[in-house]
């Protein structure tokens, strides 16, 4: 079988990772509820959206971005409502942000015998995501990834087609052989296509508006969607055999 470059997005691709956000966010907005009447829980959580998903473009995926989005919100409300803004309450408030960052992860199902069938293919793999060196290092630990990925591994404060364009050329990658898995349209599959790399999207149980974006990209590689982790290498092993038919 014709080795392969694969490269896998981490969070939500191979891990989960927006429930453990969505959970802390839904104790934010119960607490907000808490000290301030009559205000929605909906509109709570689109006005840290809305701080948060800001922030990137200054701040890039860098952690801290959660905490202080929690932070602003409080603030913004404060002001709306003339109440006085507390430092406990600040403090507390960034305290939970950053517990979500101690929630240990856990594994998409069949995610390592998805990887270990790739490896076992022969099929190099790379792992991709975007976030802080810290907390991404702490999930790949907690998951045994280096198994799989061993150095082959990008973590990406920017994850847009800039950084996967600088891998490519890091890895020397053979666009026609190289692919891009991932759950996030914005920041897996769009720079993919953009660089003509093979994308497969693999949608997550819930999404991060942020990651949701128009896919209008002109493209010459192959471009796949798939309910699955687990169904990656059949589609793969599928269009290699096309090649060769
Ligand atoms: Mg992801």
């Amino acid at each position: 079988m014709q080795k392969q470059n694969i490269l896998f997005n981490l969070d939500d691709t191979l891990s989960y990772c927006n429930r453990y956000f969505n959970l802390v966010i839904n104790q934010f907005a119960d607490q907000m509820m808490a000290w301030f009447d009559s205000i929605k829980a909906e509109d709570i959580k689109q006005k840290q959206l809305q701080l948060d998903v800001a922030a990137i473009s200054e701040h890039g995926l860098k952690s801290d971005r959660f905490p202080e989005s929690f932070v602003g919100t409080y603030q913004y409300y404060c002001d709306l409502a003339g109440r006085e803004k507390k430092k406990d309450e600040i403090q507390y408030l960034r305290e939970l942000g950053y517990k979500v960052f101690d929630i240990p992860v856990e594994p998409i199902p069949h995610m390592n015998e998805t990887l270990q069938r790739l490896k076992e293919e022969g099929h190099e793999l790379y792992l991709h995501t975007g976030g802080d060196e810290a907390n991404q290092r702490r999930k790949i630990t907690q998951l045994e990834l280096t198994t799989f990925f061993e150095h082959r591994i990008f973590i990406s404060e920017h994850k847009d087609t800039t950084a996967l364009s600088d891998i490519l050329k890091t890895i020397k990658a053979d666009t026609d052989v190289t692919w891009m898995v991932g759950n996030s349209l914005r920041t897996d599959i769009v720079p993919a296509l953009e660089l003509d790399i093979h994308a497969i999207y693999i949608p997550a149980e819930n999404e991060w508006q942020y990651n949701m974006v128009e896919v209008n990209v002109e493209h010459n590689s192959v471009f796949l969607t798939v309910d699955s982790l687990q169904e990656v290498p059949e589609v793969i092993a599928k269009r290699i055999q096309n090649q060769i038919m």
